[in-house]
Formats: structure tokens, C-alpha cells, sequence
């Protein structure tokens, strides 16, 4: 496959545009573009509209505008994923060519039920190597079912920047995983492989919960025989004050909100100034001060928890 040389450190914020960019997201992609300006990487901004099945319209002009309010900026005109499919597809015949990945009609109960071990709602089932097809195609067609890749028993190994050693066994815990959808479109975990690569990502800033998918894709780079892999930074997480992911249930904290009720960005920058360890109490803050402070080996280790009182401080100036 085609090799694009990595010479200029690049880095990417790709958010979905779902409509809700929350503190959470808000928080990571602040970091993730303070650490690009303070080290000179290039920053590409890419909207992953093929995660949702259906995207609004106007809801990618509403997140660019989100993130530009809140002093964010990007170095090329932003990339639409759904623009990429060609690319994608070129991929897929990449791995199909090499027997990686086969077309795959079982559904979630058929695989659950062959599962060897019990699974927690939360996660796929482990797809059994019993179930895979008798003889794997050396082509690729897009006919209307998901096709899965073949994982290999050796477990992923890499050092993430802010999360330490990482060994994943994606054969052990996942099985073979859906790298192309009966909705004729890639999974995110292929999109997002393929335009990395094809955008020369060398550095992956994101939330934690994206960790393990880590290992699915350094797996679809060396399937796709990429030479490189980029560097990862996952960084912990937000969540509500019952421990949960931050969601809908905790009110809402999406970033249009506190904006439509006159919050100003430096108290929502100072918040999560707070909250990555730049200052003891929650004081406004510029853009630009957070960047000159911000300090990966300073940033708490834990998750943060979003309180009453951080939502009382956005929005009772
Ligand atoms: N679009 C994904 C999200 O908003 C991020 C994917 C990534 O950073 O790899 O969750």
C-alpha cells in the first residue's frame, strides 16, 4: 500500500458532530490542541460524521462553530470523513486482497450464544473463532453485510504517553470486529485508521474510553501494512457524580448551552484549568494562558468528577 512519509508532527481533534459537545469532550479537545501549539504540531481537524447514522444538517457547522468559540484553531480546511469512502474502500480491498477480513451475517445473538465466556452489556460479545467461514474471499464486495477482520492470538503491546504499558489480547477479549458495516459504510475503528494514516497522524490525543479501540487499530495498521504507528496519548475521562460517563442524565452540560445562557469561554477554560491541575481554585482563564500552563506530567492521573458546584460556577458569574 501506498506509504505517505510522517515528517511534520500532526495531530488531529475529531469530533463527531453529534450536536453535544459536553465539558467532557470540550476538556480533551482543549488539551489535545494545547499540547500541539506548545510542541509544533500540525493540527487537522476531521468530523467523524460516519459514527452516527444520521447527521442533522447544520450540525457540522454548529460543532466547527462550538469549537471555534471556544478559541480553538486547526492549520487546513476541516476534513469530512463521509468524503473519504473511496479511501476506505481501497483499504478494504487492501485487507481483502490479503485474506484478512471475510463477510460476516451472524447477528448479535448468534454470536453471543457460541461466546464461551458471559460478556457485560457494556461490550460486544467475543466473537468465536468458530464462527468464522470455512474459506476466507481474496476480494472484496460491498453487498449489503458486515464484514469482520481476522485477529491474531499474540496480544497488542504499546506505551501510551500518558496511560504507561498497555497489552491488550484482542483474540482473548474481542475476537474478530466489524471493520465494514451492512449500512455499505467503514467502521469507525477502519475510517478512522485509514485517515489517520492518509492525513499523517503522528500523535492520538483522546479520552480514555478509546483506549482499547487503540488496539483494534494498530492491529488494521500492520493488516494494512502501514510502517508506523502513531503515539498515543489517552487521557482520563469526566464523569457525573454517580461515577457515570458524563451524559444526559447529569444535566445539561453541553458547551452550546452555557453559551446560550452568557457563560464566556475563560470560565468554561477555567474550569477544566481547574480541573487538569493548572490552578487550586476555578478562576477565569484565556486560551492562550492555558496553553502556556498546561503540563501533561501535572494532569490529575483520575478521572474528574463533574459537580453542582462546577455547573453552579459556569453558570452564576
Ligand atoms: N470521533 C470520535 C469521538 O468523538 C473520536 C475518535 C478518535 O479520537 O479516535 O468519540
Amino acid at each position: 500500500m501506498h506509504e505517505t512519509p510522517l515528517t511534520n508532527p500532526t495531530t488531529r481533534l475529531a469530533p463527531s458532530p453529534t450536536g453535544a459537545l459536553h465539558l467532557g469532550n470540550a476538556r480533551t479537545f482543549l488539551i489535545n490542541w494545547a499540547l500541539a501549539r506548545s510542541n509544533n504540531w500540525r493540527i487537522v481537524l476531521r468530523i467523524e460524521d460516519l459514527d452516527t447514522p444520521r447527521v442533522k444538517p447544520g450540525v457540522i457547522d454548529s460543532t466547527i462553530d462550538t469549537l471555534r468559540w471556544l478559541g480553538l484553531d486547526w492549520d487546513d480546511s476541516p476534513t469530512i470523513q463521509s468524503t473519504r469512502l473511496e479511501h476506505h474502500e481501497l483499504a478494504m480491498r487492501h485487507l481483502a486482497s490479503h485474506q484478512c477480513v471475510y463477510p460476516c451475517e451472524l447477528t448479535r445473538s448468534q454470536i453471543e450464544s457460541a461466546a464461551s465466556a458471559p460478556h457485560d452489556s457494556d461490550h460486544e460479545p467475543r466473537f468465536d473463532p468458530s464462527l468464522r467461514p470455512p474459506s476466507i474471499p481474496a476480494s472484496f464486495n460491498d453487498s449489503g453485510t458486515n464484514w469482520r477482520v481476522l485477529v491474531d492470538p499474540d496480544p497488542i503491546t504499546f506505551h501510551d504517553t500518558f496511560a504507561g504499558p498497555q497489552s491488550i489480547d484482542l483474540d482473548a477479549t474481542l475476537g474478530d470486529f466489524v471493520v465494514w458495516t451492512k449500512r455499505a459504510t467503514p467502521s469507525y475503528q477502519l475510517a478512522v485508521v485509514v485517515d489517520d494514516h492518509d492525513q499523517g497522524v503522528t500523535h492520538i490525543v483522546r479520552g480514555n474510553d478509546l483506549l482499547h479501540s487503540a488496539a483494534r487499530q494498530i492491529h488494521l495498521q500492520r493488516a494494512l501494512g502501514y510502517t508506523s504507528t502513531p503515539t498515543y496519548t489517552h487521557l482520563p475521562l469526566v464523569r457525573g457524580p454517580d461515577g457515570k460517563r458524563l451524559a444526559k442524565r447529569h444535566g445539561d452540560t453541553r458547551i452550546d448551552h452555557y453559551r446560550a445562557q452568557g457563560t464566556t469561554p475563560e470560565r468554561i477554560i477555567g474550569l477544566i484549568a481547574h480541573w487538569s491541575g493548572l490552578t487550586p481554585s476555578r478562576t477565569p482563564m484565556s486560551i492562550t494562558e492555558f496553553r502556556d500552563g498546561f503540563l501533561l506530567d501535572t494532569l490529575p492521573p483520575g478521572d474528574i468528577t463533574f459537580t453542582p458546584q462546577d455547573d453552579h460556577w459556569l453558570t452564576t458569574p
